[in-house]
């Protein structure tokens, strides 16, 4: 496994491949590797002749309040499950590689990013849409992998490659949970012991509302009270917003027709966590 920390040599290795017809995924991450970034690996090890993973806690894609200072860095232990996994390359540039001091382009999706993530975290998807563009622009990817986890973050990825002719299949993968139900999270091990069973909360809430829909239950209103409620009796919890969408357009709908997705952020504690689903209504 090769370890690239330049975006020259990234780019070499990637088009030195692709003369010869190798097909690439790209596995974009900010590292602190879990189960979930596993199961994205291994997706595009099946799917593609060569994977990338990239590892890079990107500063564009945090507010100046959020938590840039204190997201886990665990390099050492991200190379090796990027090495039992099979992985070719990881790319593993310093901040000023991707923004030099004279940097001064960004890339942004409008309607998309106005609501939900974007409200609450002002400039985000500017960061991840940035990013994201320059990544895909240097690997030149066949296909690129993220998790359903982030699913605005999914939908926005999709527009971007869509909308500026990026030549990549974005891959969507479905998300990893604990057990108990907790989507995987590099934030999870910022949570303490009795938060981290108030965490669960947010899978309840999703379940509870998925139960409703599957039910009969076609009132948002109705739905989302329910989920409200959960959130609201957990002591530990303090809810950030909660959305019933249309899946594709993330528009909020009123009343569940077809597949809706249930999105919701939650604090525990000084953690935000964010978790989703998608429902059909049979
Ligand atoms: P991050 O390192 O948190 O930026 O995540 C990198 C990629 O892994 C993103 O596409 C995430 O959506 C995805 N991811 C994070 N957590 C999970 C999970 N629990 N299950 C599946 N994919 C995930």
């Amino acid at each position: 496994m090769r370890r690239v920390p330049s975006v020259k040599a990234m780019t070499a290795w990637a088009r030195g491949l692709q003369r010869e017809g190798v097909k690439i995924g790209l596995v974009p991450t900010m590292g602190a590797l879990h189960e979930g970034h596993r199961s994205l690996i291994r997706a595009a090890r099946l799917a593609c002749d060569a994977v990338a993973v990239s590892i890079f806690v990107n500063p564009l894609q945090f507010g100046p309040l959020e938590d840039f200072d204190r997201y886990p860095r665990t390099l050492a232990k991200d190379l090796r499950l990027c090495e039992e996994e099979g992985t070719d390359v990881v790319f593993v540039p310093r901040a000023p590689e991707l923004y030099p001091t004279e940097f001064e382009t960004a890339v942004s999706v409008q309607r998309l990013t106005r609501r939900f993530e974007g409200l609450s975290r002002p400039g985000h998807f500017g960061g991840v849409t940035t990013v994201v563009a320059k990544l895909l622009n240097i690997v030149r990817p066949e296909r690129a992998f993220f998790g359903q986890k982030d699913y605005q973050q999914a939908v926005v990825v999709e527009r971007l490659v869509e909308d500026l002719n990026l030549d990549a299949r974005v891959v969507v993968c479905p998300t990893v949970r604990e057990p108990d139900g907790l989507a995987l999270s590099s934030r999870n091990r910022f949570l303490a012991p009795e938060e981290r069973k108030a965490a669960t909360v947010l899978y309840r809430a999703l379940s509870a509302g998925r139960r409703l829909i599957r039910a009969g239950e076609r009132s948002v209103k109705r739905v989302e009270a329910a989920m409200t409620k959960l959130i609201w009796a957990e002591p530990l919890a303090r809810l950030d917003y909660l959305a019933v969408a249309h899946p594709a357009t993330l528009d909020e709908v009123r009343v569940v027709r077809g597949r809706v997705v249930l999105l919701l952020a939650v604090w525990i504690g000084t953690t935000r966590l964010i978790d989703n689903m998608v429902v059909s209504a049979r």
